[in-house]
């Protein structure tokens, strides 16, 4: 009788440019819908690599991001973003 296993099917880890391993989390994300408008997406699901903290999302999570960036639907809620400029200093 043989006793080799087969593994369970497994989905390959996302990898990050920088070679790190990413792990699924949900994060806050900003995203610039204007010149002077910039929309926060909370809990959203990413992966995000596990050495240099980059996100990155799947192809339906981008295009739910999309979706809601250019709707017109009333926000969750609404934050003032202080803007300093540092060549002024
Ligand atoms: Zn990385």
């Amino acid at each position: 009788m043989s006793l080799t296993q087969i593994a369970p099917p497994r989905v390959a880890p996302i990898l990050c440019e920088c070679g790190g391993v990413c792990e699924t989390r949900t994060i806050n994300f900003t995203l610039r819908r204007s010149a002077d408008t910039v929309v926060l997406l909370r809990n959203i699901s990413a992966e995000v690599c596990q050495m240099c903290g980059e996100p990155q999302f799947t192809i339906p999570t981008t295009e739910k991001m999309m979706r809601m960036l250019h709707s017109k639907r009333n926000p969750d809620g609404v934050m003032l973003v202080p803007i300093y400029d540092m060549e002024a200093l």
